[in-house]
This record gives structure tokens, C-alpha cells and sequence, in this order.
């Protein structure tokens, strides 16, 4: 019989790991062990989206780790920014989403934005001035990115954006968001009902929330990931400059694939945190239970801590497929739905094993479970991402 399992993250003893990827690894621990419990459990318990945690942790770095030192980035790699998120989920961190979401949005300004668009945006959110989110999801246009409805019209120097996005991840704080909006000839008070049913015309724009026209909608009171802020955005005839615009009209598609490449493995990184600190808690619990782990246990935490390597591993391929500019989107989707679907299993099975015990939010054992469900949903549904696996087969690399 085991007394104990030493579970400290294993994704230390990585052999690959360089020097500097372990120090932000540290880094990330010091800052997650700085937040107090009661601080996490609070976030979630009120929803409430901890602004002053999401500056602290750009003030370290962690708001543009991956980005060149230009425009206010560290110069780490994708791969360190993996290694934060994988700690951060351990602990349910209450800045975890908004700081994947605030990454994902500054990749396509690097990519596509001209000089002026990186000046103003990217050093002010590298430094946690600038709180930013990624605005695609519509009522009616979720998996169905072709549905898009919202319209973006050009009159004189502005672009007039009507339409509404839907659960958008620091919806309700940010500063500047990253919008898909469909452009087209004719200025309309509503958005097109239905939208276009063809990427065609979609493009991206940075909108910011003191853009006339611009308002928070309604805030959503969600199963999990509580506490990141998530809302509905309303763009009622809101003028967006024309500079605005991220990349050439048509281009929105390509824009927002960048950014979802990337942000897939992130949010893998997360998931395998999720799932570590739902097999830790288990462990630790059962052993409280009875002072050791009985060998009726030790088959079910074996195969879970066998979904966490398999999770860690995919995972950080894709990352470092990233650093190396190979950017792999089937690897990403890959990497997404193994990480998700086992941190789901892990944390059910968790729940089972440790009876009342797992439901006491202090083990985060229940958190993890509510939040891995959405992991399964956003950034692509993971029944999507299988069909897209299925077409890359095919030979369709165009998928995403
Ligand atoms: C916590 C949370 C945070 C989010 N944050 C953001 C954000 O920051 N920005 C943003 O833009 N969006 C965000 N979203 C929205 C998210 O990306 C969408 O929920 C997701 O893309 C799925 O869209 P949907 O909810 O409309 O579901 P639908 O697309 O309606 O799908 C419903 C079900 O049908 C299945 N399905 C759909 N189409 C097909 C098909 N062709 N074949 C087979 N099955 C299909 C799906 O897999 C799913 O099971 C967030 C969502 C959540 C839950």
C-alpha cells in the first residue's frame, strides 16, 4: 500500500526542458502560490474577474511572454507560455482565461497589424494597461463561423460595426477587442439576419470599448470558468476607424485561424493543468482518507496520470512546433481535444473516487470539472476539431 504520491508536476522533470523554460515555470509557481486560496475560491463563487491579479501577473511578464521585446514582450518561447498556463490551471488561477485570451489577441496584431497598430496596442497590453478579447462568437454563428452576421460598412473614414457577440471571455473588462465582422456595401441598422453563409468579406478590426457605439451587453452567470468576465459585447452603429481595420477586408478568416492555432494549444497547456491538479487532489484526498492510498485506487490513478502524459506530451509538441514556425493546426486540434476530454474524465473520475470529499470546492476538484467542460466547447468544439482531424487525412490542409 502507498502511503502518498508525490504528483508535483512532472512537466519539471521534462528532460527537454531549457533553463530559461524552467525559470518561468518557477516564476509561475511563485505567483500562483502569492494568491490565496480564498482568493480563488471567491472568484468563482461571485464571479468576479480580478483586474488587479491580471496587471500583477503582466507586471512578471506573463501579459506578452512570447513576444519579441519590441513592443513590450519578454522574448520567451510558446513553450514557457504553456508551462505558466499548465501551473496556473493546477490552481484554478483566476487570471488563467483572460491571460490565454489576452495572448491569442495580441498574435494576429504582430502578424497582420502595421506599425502603428503595434505601437499603440501591443506595448500597452504587454504591460497590462490593455486588457484584450476575442470577439467571433455570435447568437447564431458559433461552430458556424459561415453564419457570421455581424456587418462592417465604410463611411468616410470609419467603419460603422453592427451585430453582437456572444460569451466572449473578458467581454465585460477589456479594453480593446479583437472583432470578426462581415464587410459589405449597404449601412444597415441591425445586422443582416442569417449573415452571409460564406466567409467571404469577413475581416478583423480592433474595436475599442470607448468606441461610440460600443457596450458591454449581458454578463453570464456559467456552470464554470466563473470569474474571467464573460459577456456578451453590442456593436449598435459603433465607428471603428478605418485604420482599424487588422489586415486586408476579406482577410478575417485567415486572422482569427492565426490566433486559433495558437490558442488551442494553449488551452491544451491548461487542460493538462486541470488534469494534474484533479489527480493530485485525488491523491491527496484518498490518502487523508485513510492515511494511505488503497490498492483499489491505485488502478484508477495510474490511468489517469497516464491521460496527463499523453495530454503533456501532444501538448508541448505543438508547442514547440510553434517556436520552431511550424505552426501545426492539426496537431493543435490534436493536442486540444486529448487534453480537454482527459481533464474531463480525470476530474469525473476524481469526483467518484473521493466521494464527498471532491465536492468541497477548497480541493478545486469540482472547479476542474466544471471548467473542463468548457474546455471541450470553446475555441472550437472538440466533435469539430475530430472532423477537421478527419479531413487534414484527407489531405484538406486548408481546415481549421
Ligand atoms: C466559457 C466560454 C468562453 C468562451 N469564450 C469565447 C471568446 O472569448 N470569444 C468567442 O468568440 N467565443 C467564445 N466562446 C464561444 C465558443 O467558442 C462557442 O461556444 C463554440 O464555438 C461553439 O459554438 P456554439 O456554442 O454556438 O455551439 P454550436 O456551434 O451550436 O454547436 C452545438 C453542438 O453541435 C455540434 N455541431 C455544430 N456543428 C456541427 C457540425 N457541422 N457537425 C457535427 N456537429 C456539429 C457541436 O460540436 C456542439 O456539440 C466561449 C464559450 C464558452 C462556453
Amino acid at each position: 500500500m502507498l502511503q502518498s504520491i508525490d504528483l508535483a508536476s512532472s512537466a519539471s522533470q521534462s528532460p527537454f526542458l531549457t533553463d530559461e523554460q524552467l525559470s518561468w515555470l518557477s516564476k509561475a509557481r511563485r505567483f500562483a502560490d502569492s494568491v490565496p486560496l480564498s482568493d480563488v475560491l471567491k472568484s468563482d463563487a461571485e464571479n468576479i474577474f480580478r483586474r488587479d491579479l491580471f496587471e500583477d501577473a503582466c507586471k512578471e511578464g506573463f501579459g506578452a511572454l512570447p513576444f519579441p521585446t519590441t513592443y513590450g514582450g519578454c522574448g520567451g518561447d510558446y513553450v514557457s507560455f504553456c508551462l505558466i498556463n499548465e501551473e496556473f490551471a493546477k490552481r484554478c488561477l483566476p487570471v488563467m482565461s483572460s491571460l490565454g485570451v489576452h495572448i491569442l489577441c495580441q498574435e494576429p496584431i504582430y502578424k497582420f497589424g502595421d506599425d502603428k497598430q503595434k505601437s499603440k496596442y501591443l506595448r500597452a497590453a504587454a504591460s497590462g494597461k490593455y486588457l484584450a478579447a476575442f470577439a467571433l462568437t455570435e447568437p447564431q454563428a458559433g461552430s458556424d463561423t459561415a453564419a457570421l452576421a455581424t456587418s462592417a460598412t465604410l463611411v468616410g473614414d470609419h467603419y460603422v460595426l453592427n451585430g453582437t457577440k456572444t460569451f466572449i471571455t473578458s467581454g465585460g473588462a477589456a479594453d480593446f477587442y479583437i472583432v470578426m465582422a462581415r464587410v459589405t456595401d449597404k449601412l444597415s441598422s441591425t445586422a443582416p439576419s442569417g449573415g452571409g453563409q460564406s466567409n467571404q468579406g469577413i475581416s478583423a478590426f480592433i474595436v475599442e470599448r470607448r468606441f461610440e457605439g460600443f457596450a458591454v451587453g449581458q454578463k453570464f452567470e456559467m456552470l464554470g470558468m466563473r470569474g474571467y468576465a464573460t459577456c456578451e459585447i453590442v456593436m449598435s452603429d459603433c465607428l471603428v476607424p478605418k485604420e482599424n481595420l487588422l489586415g486586408m477586408v476579406g482577410e478575417g478568416r485567415k486572422v482569427a485561424l492565426s490566433s486559433l492555432a495558437q490558442g488551442r494549444v494553449t488551452i491544451a497547456a491548461q487542460a493538462t493543468g486541470w488534469a494534474q491538479g484533479a489527480l493530485e487532489g485525488a491523491a491527496k484526498i484518498l490518502s487523508s482518507k485513510n492515511g494511505q492510498i488503497d490498492s483499489l485506487h491505485h488502478y484508477h490513478l495510474g490511468h489517469m496520470a497516464m491521460l496527463v502524459e499523453a495530454s503533456r506530451t501532444l501538448t508541448y509538441q505543438a508547442a514547440y512546433k510553434i517556436d520552431c514556425g511550424q505552426s501545426d493546426y492539426n496537431l493543435a486540434a490534436m493536442a486540444k481535444v486529448q487534453a480537454t476530454d482527459a481533464a474531463m474524465e480525470i476530474s469525473s473520475q476524481a469526483l467518484s473516487l473521493c466521494g464527498e470529499m471532491g465536492f468541497q470546492p477548497g480541493y478545486l476538484i469540482e472547479r476542474i470539472f466544471r471548467d473542463a467542460k468548457a474546455g471541450q466547447i470553446y475555441e472550437g468544439t472538440n466533435q469539430i476539431q475530430r472532423m477537421l482531424m478527419t479531413r487534414y487525412l484527407a489531405g484538406d490542409e486548408a481546415s481549421s
